[in-house]
């Protein structure tokens, strides 16, 4: 994280990193964008704060104490949901800008099932582009990993 600071960064956090490669892979414009990131961990939210921050999106980052959050998160081009409390908290459509792309880090197991933090079936339709659980974020952080090792390798060689 203190690194990212001072863009001096070697291994980026593989979840973050994954997630921006994500975006950057399909085209999905950051510099300029507002963008909402619920979750202030130091595994996800911090860095993935400044992550985007060093590419010029301007960045919310919410967390529990957060008061207005579905005001928050409704201005977001980009909303990226990393809380994984679910079923005590989801991120529904009503949370969510007409278009926005959503970006779901949340694993939950509920009722014996895998979910991500945001309810799927009812944001599909109004978000532009929505990552599922499991399949979007999951591996991105997996091949994220190996890009990881491959470059601490090649930084000993
Ligand atoms: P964490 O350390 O538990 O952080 C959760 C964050 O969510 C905290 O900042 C917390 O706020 C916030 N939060 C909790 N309840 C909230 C609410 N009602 N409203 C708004 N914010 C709330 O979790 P994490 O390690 O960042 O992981 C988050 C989720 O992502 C988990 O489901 C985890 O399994 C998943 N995850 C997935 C991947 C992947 O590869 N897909 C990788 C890492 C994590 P406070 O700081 O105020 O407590």
């Amino acid at each position: 994280i203190g690194q990212i600071t001072y863009r001096r960064e070697t291994l980026i956090p593989c979840t973050p990193k994954g997630v921006v490669t994500l975006l950057e892979h399909n085209n999905i414009p950051i510099a300029g964008q507002n963008i909402v990131i619920l979750g202030r961990s130091n595994l996800v939210g911090k860095p993935l704060q400044l992550l985007l921050t060093n590419l010029d999106a301007t960045v919310t980052l919410c967390h529990s104490k957060t008061k207005k959050l579905a005001e928050e998160s409704s201005r977001a081009d980009i909303l990226v949901s990393a809380v994984g409390t679910r079923p005590s908290f989801i991120t529904t459509a009503d949370m969510i800008k007409e278009g926005a792309v959503v970006i779901d880090v949340g694993i939950n197991l509920v009722n014996g099932k895998i979910c991500g933090d945001v309810d799927f079936d009812g944001v599909v339709n109004k978000a532009s582009y929505i990552t599922p659980v499991p399949g979007g974020v999951g591996p991105m952080t997996v091949a994220t990993l190996l890009e990881n090792t491959l470059i601490a390798v090649n930084s000993q060689i």
